[in-house]
């Protein structure tokens, strides 16, 4: 599950790390005193309008705007309020802003000999080590992808011990390879350590700081503070975390998704224009491939789970064809416990039943019906009887046979 900034924010408040005053709102009319809320007791006219999205890239997109009076907050509001947000992590039709943050604006330091004191930081797992990290890079703000993409060696990465976590003296190594001088080695090290306790404790699977900045203050001892934040967690944890449960966000959701989710579904939506439906998370994978190989593009990775039943069936066609993309189905299922001709008449049920947006029933893109296991003749025998009322639907022998079939009939 993924939060919004905001809400990132008083995650880090509430784990002792700094982060500038702000405020939530949802619409242009609200955008005036806000700004006169979050910049009214510091005197600094300086504020800064950020989009809250799910998705990164917003700088370079447009939707984080520094701002100095009301009417530049009420016109980034207006601006970011209207418009979809597109970056490299949206999808390709944008993503529509519906809440605002407006946070007190922070003046940078300058970094000696250009740039500014702008820093990343984030804890994720390694899976190759089997241990959290550390991740960290003087380089921060919003070219960090390019960074690590061109000068690897501007990354810093350490390891957390898996019980007693990023130790006091490892953050004071990095915060001093990072170019941290003086008292803010301590201020920046002391982060690092609530930041990764914080990131155990909440079953994160990425707490991230970018940017951490330096503020310029007319002495050279700025605070160290953290001007955005991302944390994702892990799904299989949210159970224990009330708290994390309330702050999900339906309206950040793939409305396909959420619907599968109701229905025991694990449905993912991809670009492709081959729906899939299948049971078992690693046949999906499988099939998906195997629609690669054969020249084709799934549009989805869609796990039934075991029963493959009538009902799942029905549902997970309506949330494929829900996609207008969908050209074409394979079906790829494999009937261990449940018998194949059982899951053939639950299938041919639901195509027969299938209700299309022009109000008629009855499947009409191609369907393709790859069966194995227990009872498969009598399954594959069902599905070519059914082909008198689903001219569409033809049986494959096997997996390379379906993607082949499938492909095919999309072109
Ligand atoms: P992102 O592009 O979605 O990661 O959004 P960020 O919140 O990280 O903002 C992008 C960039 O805008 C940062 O890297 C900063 O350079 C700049 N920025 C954001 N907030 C402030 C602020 O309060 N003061 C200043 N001076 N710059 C800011
Ligand atoms: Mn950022």
């Amino acid at each position: 599950m993924k939060i919004h900034e905001y809400q990132a924010r008083d995650l880090l408040a509430s784990a002792g790390i700094p982060v500038p005053p702000g405020q939530v709102i949802s619409s242009i009319d609200e955008a005036a005193a806000a700004y006169k809320h979050v910049t009214g007791a510091s005197g600094n006219p300086l504020a800064v309008v950020k989009a809250q999205v799910h998705a990164g890239g917003r700088g370079k997109a447009g939707f984080v705007k520094l701002v100095r009076s009301a009417e530049e907050a009420t016109e980034a509001a207006r601006f970011m309020l209207s418009n979809r947000m597109h970056s490299p992590q949206t999808p390709p039709e944008g993503l529509e802003v519906g809440k605002l943050l407006v946070a007190a604006g922070v003046d940078i330091a300058d970094r000696p000999g250009g740039g500014s004191e702008e820093f990343y930081l984030a804890i994720t797992m390694d899976r190759a080590s089997r241990r959290n990290v550390l991740i960290a890079s003087r380089e921060g703000g919003v070219e960090i992808e390019k960074i690590a993409h061109e000068r690897p060696e501007a990354i810093i990465r350490e390891h957390l011990h898996p019980v007693a976590g990023l130790e006091p003296h490892q953050a004071r190594s990095v915060a001093q390879r990072l170019g941290f001088t003086g008292k803010q080695i301590l201020q920046a090290a002391s982060l690092m350590v609530n930041l990764a306790k914080l990131y155990v404790e909440k079953d994160c699977t990425l707490a991230e700081i970018n940017p951490l900045v330096i503020t310029a203050t007319p002495s050279s001892d700025g605070q160290v503070i953290a001007i955005d934040a991302k944390f994702n967690f892990d799904d299989n944890a949210l159970f224990r975390h009330k708290d994390l449960q309330a702050m999900f966000d339906p309206a950040e959701e793939n409305p396909a998704e959420l619907r599968a989710q109701k229905f025991g579904l694990s449905y993912i939506a991809l670009d492709g224009n081959i729906g899939c439906l299948v049971n078992g998370a690693g046949l999906a994978m499988s099939t998906m491939d195997i629609i690669k190989l054969h020249g084709g593009e799934p549009a989805n990775f869609l796990d039934v789970g075991g029963s493959a039943s009538e009902e799942a069936v029905t549902e997970a066609f309506q949330i494929i064809l829900g996609d207008e993309r969908v050209k074409g189905v394979l079906v790829n299922i494999f009937g261990g416990i449940m018998r194949c001709d059982v899951i053939a008449q639950g299938i041919i049920n639901a195509a027969r039943g299938f209700k299309n947006k022009d109000g008629s029933t009855g499947f009409k893109v191609p369907l393709v019906v790859r069966l194995e296991g227990t009872n498969v003749e009598a399954g594959r025998n069902l599905l070519k009887a059914a082909a008198a009322d689903l001219p569409t639907l033809q049986a494959a022998t096997d997996i390379s046979d379906g993607a082949k079939k499938v492909c095919a009939a999309v072109g």
